[in-house]
């Protein structure tokens, strides 16, 4: 499944219940359902709000699911990170003003199994993310 939005804020919403949509065959829990859309938000408003610095450009959301495993991508063309790893750091920011916490990266760690980030300055950033969708079900049973 591949989607393509322009970065508007008003587009976030409508990113993530196509994602919660699209996973909805693999009859996922409430719970992992919220964990993949709040990640997914998280990525769209990073690519809205820093990678196109909220002008206008295009994010794509590719999801494609393998036996039990979901696999997110978003990516933008925007203007890319310099330091990955310091970006993914809890509570690091570059748009304090904003008033943005700096756990955008964080809760998709969180929610979300393997988290895999790629950006080059000036050309953009790829946010991929898995999840294994029937971990508690499995649980329940043995
Ligand atoms: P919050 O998500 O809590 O509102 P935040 O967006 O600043 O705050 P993260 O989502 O963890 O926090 O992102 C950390 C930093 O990584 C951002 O401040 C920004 O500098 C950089 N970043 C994240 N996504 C992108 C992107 N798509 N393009 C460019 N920079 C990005
Ligand atoms: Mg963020």
């Amino acid at each position: 499944m591949k989607l393509i939005i322009e970065s508007i804020s008003e587009n976030e919403s409508f990113a993530r219940t196509v994602v919660a949509a699209y996973i909805t065959r693999l009859d996922p829990t409430l719970e992992e359902l919220a964990d993949v859309k709040t990640a997914v938000s998280e990525a769209v408003t990073n690519s809205i709000i820093h990678g196109y610095n909220k002008t206008r450009g295009e994010i794509e959301i590719e999801c494609s699911i393998s036996g039990r495993e979901v696999d997110i991508k978003v990516t933008d063309r925007g203007v890319g990170i310099e330091d990955i790893e310091k970006a993914m750091e809890p509570l690091y920011t570059t748009k304090p003003e904003w008033e943005r916490s700096g756990m955008g990266f964080a809760f998709m760690e969180a929610f979300m199994d393997k988290l895999e980030v790629v950006s080059e300055v000036g050309k953009g950033t790829c946010v991929s993310m898995k999840k294994w969708i029937g971990k508690e079900q499995e649980g329940n049973i043995l």
